[in-house]
């Protein structure tokens, strides 16, 4: 038998849905289960800003007001990442990047010089009543980022994280009057990429709404799906 291989077997996924979709929460999951790095183009921002490094100084203010980060930090940032060895050997879940056309022209560029593709591009459809449930309800930790949320995900003693006993807090971009500017946003820049990646043929949609559990099932069918036999 001949094998032809025409990549490194690194996977890079795209994890594409509004704010409160939930990318984060299955990201995380995800991530162990298939051993693949985990990058959320808002915790690389928010460490940044947490660091007070020039790069978080830059975005502060369009992340307080819920406006994207110019194009080309956020693409340096990204791809600064991707270029580290774990995502070099691995591959990647994405999470909150690419957030306009021109990051994910960007993104299929940079890949392409490296011999790499996108393999898949999972689309998170959440109704815009229910991500503003969700976003204003969110908990995270301090020290170690697992996201709660205090209706449908509580941690089991309040305001402590369960995983390390880490204090939770709520972002301050999740306060009513940012969140619909951050869901206008969405709506005007970033749904343009479903058609985006239709187009190419990598698209699959999902149903966002079920609970967190039957959406972790459906992702990693649709992954397992895509994998060489
Ligand atoms: P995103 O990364 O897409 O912005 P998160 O993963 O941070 O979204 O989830 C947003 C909020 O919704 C969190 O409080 C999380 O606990 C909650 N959440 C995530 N997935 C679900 C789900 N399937 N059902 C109910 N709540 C969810
Ligand atoms: P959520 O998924 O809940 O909207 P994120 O944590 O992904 O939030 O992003 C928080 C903020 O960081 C965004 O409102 C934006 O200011 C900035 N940001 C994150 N990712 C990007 C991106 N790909 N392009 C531009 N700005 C971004
Ligand atoms: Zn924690």
């Amino acid at each position: 038998m001949i094998l032809l291989t025409t990549s490194t077997g690194a996977k890079h996924i795209i994890l594409l849905g509004a704010p409160g979709a939930g990318k984060g929460t299955q990201a995380t999951v995800l991530s162990e289960l298939q051993d693949i790095p985990h990058v959320s183009s808002g915790d690389l921002f928010r460490d940044n800003l947490k660091r007070e490094t020039p790069l978080g100084l830059q975005a502060k203010s369009y992340m307080e007001k819920g406006e994207l980060v110019p194009d080309d930090v956020t693409v340096a940032m990204v791809h600064d990442r991707l270029n580290q060895p774990d995502c070099d050997s691995k591959g990647v879940i994405l999470d909150g990047f690419p957030r306009t056309v021109e990051q994910a022209r960007a993104l299929g560029k940079v890949l392409q010089q490296d011999g790499k593709k996108i393999d898949l591009v999972v689309y998170i459809q959440v109704p815009e009543d229910v991500l503003v449930q969700r976003l204003t309800g969110r908990w995270i930790c301090r020290a170690c980022q697992t996201v709660y949320h205090t209706l449908h995900n509580p941690p089991r003693t309040a305001a402590e994280c369960d995983a390390c006993g880490g204090e939770l807090y709520q972002r301050s971009d999740d306060r009513p009057e940012t969140v619909q500017n951050r869901l206008n946003v969405y709506f005007e820049q970033t749904l343009p990429l479903v058609d985006f990646y239709q187009e190419k043929g990598l698209l699959r949609e999902m149903d966002g709404q079920q609970d967190i559990e039957t959406v972790g099932t459906a992702l990693l069918e649709v992954i397992q799906a895509k994998q060489p036999r």
